[in-house]
C-alpha cells in the first residue's frame, strides 16, 4: 500500500492566483487515492485574495479560513489536512511546515520581519518550522533574478510539478551541492484540472505533520511526479 500526499496546495478564495475551491480541490485529492493534502496557500505577505495592507490580526484571520474549511471537509470526506504555508520575498518563495494556525495568530511580530527574510526564516526555524525553498529555479517576467539561500532553508523542493524539467533539475543540482533535504509538490492552483503532479509518498501513512517533518528529514520518503488525464 502506498499513502501519498500533497505538499503545495492553493485554493480559492484565499490564493488570489487559485482557481479551485477548497472543496473540489480535497474532493479531487481523495478520489485520486490521496491519504492527505497540506494546504498551503499564499501567505499575507504574498498573493492573497484581501487588501495586503490591513492589519494582520485581520489578515491573518482571513487567511485561515480556507484551511479551516479544509480540515472540516477532510474529516467529512476521510482525508488527512495539513497545515503549510507558503511565504514570498518578492518572487522568491519558502513553503513553511510545522507552524500551527494558531502559532501564526500569536506572533504579529513576523509581518513586520517580512523585508528581512533571513532574520523571518531564522525565526520559524527556531519555532521549529521546516523551511523549504519552493522552485527555487522558477523563471517569470515578475522575478527580476533567481535568489538562492542556502544557509536559511532546511531544505529545496526539487520537483514541482509545475516548473520546466530544467528548473527542477537545477534545483536538485542546488539541493545535493549544498546537502540539502528534498521534497516534491505539484503547487496545485487548479484543483481537478491540474494534469501534472507531484508529491510525497511512504508505504506507511504520516501520523501528523512532525512525523512528516521527521521522515523528510531522514530522508525516508520517496518523491513522485505523474501526469494524469483530467477525469471529467
Ligand atoms: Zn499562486
Ligand atoms: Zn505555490
Amino acid at each position: 500500500m502506498i499513502y501519498r500526499y500533497e505538499t503545495h496546495l492553493h485554493t480559492f478564495p484565499v490564493s488570489k492566483c487559485g482557481h479551485a475551491t477548497v472543496r473540489e480541490s480535497l474532493e479531487y485529492y481523495k478520489s485520486a487515492g490521496y491519504d492527505g493534502v497540506f494546504v498551503t496557500n499564499h501567505f499575507v505577505d504574498g498573493n492573497i485574495n484581501y487588501d495586503r495592507h490591513a492589519p494582520y490580526e485581520e489578515l491573518i484571520a482571513f487567511y485561515l479560513t480556507d484551511y479551516y474549511e479544509a480540515e472540516k471537509i477532510g474529516k467529512e470526506i476521510g482525508l488527512k489536512v495539513f497545515f503549510g504555508v507558503e511565504s514570498t520575498y518578492s518572487g522568491t518563495d519558502f513553503l513553511i511546515y510545522g507552524l500551527t494556525p494558531e502559532w501564526f495568530i500569536a506572533h504579529p511580530e513576523i509581518h513586520e520581519m517580512r523585508k528581512q527574510k533571513p532574520e523571518q526564516l531564522a525565526y520559524f526555524r527556531e519555532a521549529g518550522a521546516l523551511v523549504i525553498h519552493a522552485h527555487p529555479f522558477r523563471e517569470a517576467d515578475y522575478i527580476p533574478y533567481i535568489r538562492l539561500m542556502p544557509r536559511s532553508v532546511d531544505g529545496v523542493e526539487i520537483i514541482n510539478a509545475n516548473r520546466s524539467e530544467f528548473e527542477n533539475e537545477m534545483a536538485k543540482h542546488y539541493a545535493e551541492s549544498y546537502g540539502l533535504l528534498v521534497t516534491a509538490g505539484t503547487d496545485n492552483h487548479r484543483g481537478p484540472n491540474q494534469t501534472k503532479f507531484a508529491g510525497m509518498q511512504s508505504d506507511t501513512p504520516i501520523e501528523d505533520v512532525a512525523d512528516f517533518i521527521r521522515r523528510v528529514r531522514d530522508g525516508s520518503m520517496e518523491l513522485f511526479y505523474e501526469e494524469r488525464e483530467i477525469s471529467e
